[in-house]
């Protein structure tokens, strides 16, 4: 539903759009801002200028003429002046529309105005607190993930000594009971509030909570089962739609990460069991498929373990997100990395219901990947190598029958 007004001088127009669990508004041409139904300010444009506001109050900027750079992150005291003058316009707007200097034939006074102006700088801290201190952070999801509601049966990751990545060094593993997590469950419900119905996928969190034990993750499936509506299994991807349509607080499905190594194997009899519990799709990071390159990253996948993990998968009818970190090993292991991972994901025969995320390779200074590679002399690939390596693991992609959605993931522009 869009409520449109019109200002007092011409071209002043406003208008104001509500979907389920969010809502936009729009002045002018070109200045458009957005919240999640409690009025949580999530992004805003203004034609020239991109911010997108995550949960944690981080929020990230893009400019026009600077698409090179991405996605860059704002100092919390410029973010905060973002968020205030958000508060103020549409505070302004509240009093301009209740005074009747716009015209509005709907006559109603559109509601979100006044949700939207009373998330100040404070109040936004004071909600990021109470996100954190439900979530820590959520550091990383899947690209087709991102407006997933997560919960966390574990926090961190059970290995965490993989050279490059630095997700969960703040926290140690951890699973919560399922009294916690029930409890947990609880929290994050109410803490989404009118923005639960934005999120249609569930993922569990954190690194890899799948590798908990059958006995522990039934009874984790059960409670999220009992607590929201979740699509049944086996729904065509029609069936699925209109599922969705008529269950608007409902969701897809369950979708988690996964390594290849930790914890013991499950059967497909197993995996299928937890997708009549709701498991639609597992996203593994395989990184790459060369054994050397693997070692250097000190992942201690074997390739062949992927390639089974992915296939017992399949045979237990979820589907797979593969990861795999273009640029990672730089100029050492180029050749390698390419020609080792497209015969891995040619190997493992994704489809149509599979993601392929090719991940560009981020070297965070101080990490135990940057000391390794000056002490190897490994020099990193520069943007344009990076973008000849993931057009090379393109061209190799061969596929069965219908190909997965390729998409390309970029970390650094990732809020939740
Ligand atoms: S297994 Fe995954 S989450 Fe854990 S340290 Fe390695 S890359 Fe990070």
């Amino acid at each position: 539903m869009t409520f449109e007004l019109t200002g007092p001088r011409p071209g002043d127009t406003l208008s104001v759009s509500l979907y389920p669990g969010a809502f936009a508004i729009k002045i002018g041409e070109c200045e458009v801002y957005s919240f999640d139904g409690e009025g949580r300010p999530i992004g805003a444009s203004t034609g020239d200028r991109w911010l997108r506001r995550g949960l944690d109050n981080t929020l990230v900027e893009k400019r026009a003429g600077t698409a090179a750079r991405g996605w860059q992150p704002l100092p919390p005291t410029e973010a905060d002046a973002h968020v205030d003058a958000i508060a103020l316009r549409m505070a302004d707007l509240h009093q301009a529309v209740t005074q009747g200097h716009y015209r509005n034939p709907q006559s109603a006074i559109p509601p979100p105005l006044e949700r939207a102006a009373a998330w100040d700088s404070r109040r936004c801290r004071a909600d990021a607190a109470r996100f954190l201190r439900l979530f820590h952070r959520v550091p990383i999801l899947p690209p087709d993930q991102y407006l997933s509601l997560v919960l966390q049966p574990t926090e961190g990751c059970r290995y965490n000594r993989c050279t490059f990545c630095t997700l969960y060094r703040d926290r140690p593993f951890r699973a919560k009971s399922p009294e916690e997590f029930r409890r947990h469950l609880d929290e994050v419900v109410a803490y989404f509030g009118r923005g639960l119905a934005r999120r249609r996928s569930l993922f569990l969190g954190d690194a890899n909570a799948l590798t908990l034990p059958m006995a522990d993750l039934v009874p984790i499936f059960a409670a999220v089962q009992e607590r929201l509506p979740v699509a049944p299994s086996d729904l065509t991807p029609a069936q699925a739609r209109r599922w969705l349509s008529a269950h608007p607080l409902g969701f897809d499905g369950i979708h988690s990460f996964l390594d290849v190594f930790s914890g013991r194997k499950k059967s497909a009899a197993e995996y299928a069991a937890l997708r009549r519990q709701g498991l639609r799709r597992v996203t593994i990071g395989l990184e790459s498929g060369s054994a050397p390159l693997l070692q250097f990253l000190r992942k201690p996948e074997r390739v062949a373990d992927a390639v089974e993990l992915v296939r017992t998968l399949h045979r237990a009818g979820v589907s797979v997100g593969v990861v795999v970190m273009v640029g990672a090993g730089g100029d050492r292991y180029a050749a390698a990395h390419v020609r080792e991972t497209v015969a891995v994901v040619n190997a493992v025969s994704l489809g149509a219901a599979d993601f392929l995320y090719l991940s560009e390779f981020v070297e965070h200074p101080g990490s135990d990947y940057a000391r390794l590679a000056q002490a190897e002399r490994i020099r990193a690939l520069d943007a344009a190598e990076m973008a000849a390596q993931a057009d090379a693991i393109r061209a190799g992609l061969r596929f069965p029958a219908q190909a997965p959605r390729v998409s390309v993931y970029r970390l650094s522009e990732f809020v939740y």
